[in-house]
């Protein structure tokens, strides 16, 4: 190659090197005579010098933003007084010898200076020009770390056994709880092809083909309303293992992380990572997905309330519910308005309360609900509070009272600024997961996770008479509150895995019908096995510290579906429907 350094990349210890860069013009300005050109490259920018009496002096009085050009001059050390400690390259700069033009630009519809915030301009704009957007040092940052990741992803399972295997993306739906896309097939007129919502199926048959240890870094689809972190398609670090219990499948998790956070970040984590069981992460933090950098716990107060003449909190407790609450200590109390804690409310609203009831811990309690407590049950109360403190309160179901202090805990995190250091990792595993749930609206048993998870076997007799309470051999992985992995040992026995399907409403038949192969493959000889997919855009997002898994997804799409650079999804031509046998109806 001609090029002999990235741009981004030189140093003081380049001084007096020849060198000759190739890049995209960032700003160019002309100083009264000598001219100023910031040149960009994938490892940043640095400036070049060009003065009059050179011989790149005319070629660079034609440069502007977005040309593509090559210097080719001398690297020298810019004068004390102008260093600028704030750029990697601020030490130096690039004395122009000769500067070639390689490609003219036009006027780029938004500055692609690398100096600019990328949330300035309008996010559909940038994907449009996503080729543009991704010039910009900040913009092409996490897709570096991702490549880092991956690669030590594949460096470290390969170090262990595991083999790469891809599997098919045009196939038959497996239930991972989502919508499919489809495909349409030609050759077998009126048929669908599903894309996968992950491996699952196809990872459980590799380890009932005996290859032992799989992996893929998988690209999944599901299509689902999007979020600021979800994207229809996307992409797992999918494992699978035979022969392993619970156990060994953390272990190997654990290190894994590390190995990948030492290699991406140069930074150690401490390993084993804490645990907690899905009861006690829901009871403590309202969470399956706590966010363990700050406390905030949530307490519970049904005992204090079981019979209290205040309805709205006993007929909970009497319907089977709870009476929950956080405390919030004296010193960010303060800082809670009468408008803050309305704001609370409505937020514990949207996500399921009925109210949050609130009280102040003065002289005495006050708050809007004090007037209809006994004074035993203030007592109580404030037995649990410090002088200063307010109480928020939600009285309903379980899952209810917790998810709703779960958010209005995460909410006051934000609010009140409860996470200190920005750069800690705290990871953490949630275990032991229903292995059903009882869906309220159609009173029937669903799986939490998919349905191939096994459940405990001293459970197993319950999965007919009680099945709420069977639970799986599944476990998360939480990163700062967010869900990164999630994992289970798989059901290996065929009539085990009937059992499941019969508890899930499926007939033998619906069962046969739509996993015949897969009961079919669990009837040769399964071993026991079990694995865990990690959401690797999410982690990737998290690790390089972005927004929104936008950031670190070369084309992403937008909130509505579309990818703005290319417009899809588009409309067929006529004899494309007709070749897949298919006929459009105005919607
Ligand atoms: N297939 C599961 C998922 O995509 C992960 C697993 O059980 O390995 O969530």
């Amino acid at each position: 190659m001609k090029r002999t350094h990235y741009a981004g990349s030189l140093r003081i210890e380049h001084a007096d090197q020849r060198v000759l860069l190739q890049g995209w013009v960032n700003r160019s300005r002309n100083n009264g005579g000598i001219i100023f050109i910031v040149l960009r490259d994938r490892e940043g920018l640095v400036q070049i010098v060009v003065e009059p009496d050179s011989e790149a002096f005319a070629t660079a009085e034609k440069v502007k933003s977005e040309f593509v050009i090559e210097v080719e001059g001398t690297v020298s050390l810019r004068p004390e007084a102008m260093r600028n400690a704030n750029q990697a390259t601020g030490d130096i700069e690039v004395v122009a010898k000769s500067i070639t033009i390689l490609s003219e630009a036009k006027t780029p519809p938004f500055l692609v200076d690398g100096t600019i915030e990328g949330d300035s301009v309008n996010e559909d704009l940038r994907l449009s020009y996503r080729y543009l957007d991704l010039r910009r040092p900040e913009a092409a940052r996490p897709l570096l770390l991702r490549h880092k990741i991956s690669k030590a992803i594949w460096d470290f399972l390969s170090s262990e056994g595991f083999i790469q295997i891809e599997t098919p993306l045009l196939t038959l739906s497996t239930p991972e709880g989502a919508r499919d896309f489809v495909v349409p097939s030609r050759l077998q007129a009126g048929n669908f092809y599903a894309l996968p919502q992950s491996p699952q199926l196809f990872k459980q048959m590799l380890m009932m083909s005996g290859l032992d240890r799989y992996f893929q870094i998988a690209r999944c689809f599901r299509d689902e309303d999007l979020r600021a972190d979800r994207q229809p398609d996307f992409t797992q670090l999918d494992i699978e293992m035979s022969f392993v219990d619970q156990e060994d499948i953390l272990v190997l998790n654990e290190a894994l992380m590390a190995h990948v956070v030492k290699t991406a970040l140069n930074k150690d984590i401490d390993i084993p990572f804490k645990r907690l069981s899905y009861q006690d992460a829901m009871n403590r933090f309202g969470s399956d997905k706590p966010d363990i950098r700050f406390g905030l716990e949530l307490s519970d107060l049904s005992e204090v309330f079981a019979h209290s003449e205040f309805r709205g909190f006993s007929s909970a407790i009497q319907q089977g519910g709870c009476v929950k609450a956080l405390i919030v200590p004296a010193n960010h109390a303060a800082n809670l308005s009468r408008k803050g804690l309305d704001a609370l409310e409505e937020h514990a609203k949207t996500h399921g309360a009925k109210a949050l009831a609130w009280l102040k811990n003065l002289e005495e309690l006050t708050g809007p609900i004090a007037k209809f407590l006994s004074d035993t049950e203030k007592t109580q109360l404030q037995n649990l509070m410090n002088d200063g403190d307010t109480i928020l309160i939600v009285a309903d179901s379980w899952k209810k009272t917790c998810e709703a202090l779960g958010a209005v805990r995460l909410r006051l995190a934000a609010d009140l600024n409860l996470i200190g250091d920005p750069d800690e990792l705290a990871f953490l595993w949630v275990l032991d997961f229903p292995l059903l749930e009882l869906n309220a609206e159609t009173n029937s048993y669903t799986y939490m996770h998919h349905p191939f998870t096994r459940p405990h076997d001293e459970d197993l007799a319950r999965l007919e008479s009680d099945p709420g309470k069977v639970r799986a051999w599944a476990y998360d992985l939480v990163l700062n509150g967010n869900e990164v992995g999630g994992g289970s040992l798989r059901i290996y026995q065929y009539d085990t895995q009937l059992k499941m399907f019969d508890a899930l409403g499926f007939s033998k038949e619906e069962a046969q019908a739509r996993f015949g192969f897969f009961l079919d493959a669990l009837s040769y000889g399964a071993p026991p096995h079990g694995g865990i997919a990690w959401g690797l855009d999410r982690l990737v997002m998290l690790l390089s510290k972005t927004r929104s898994i936008r950031d670190v997804i070369a084309f992403p799409k937008n909130q509505r579906g579309v990818e703005p650079l290319t417009g899809a999804p588009n409309k067929l031509e006529s004899k494309q429907l007709a070749d897949l046998h298919l006929k459009i109806e105005d919607a």
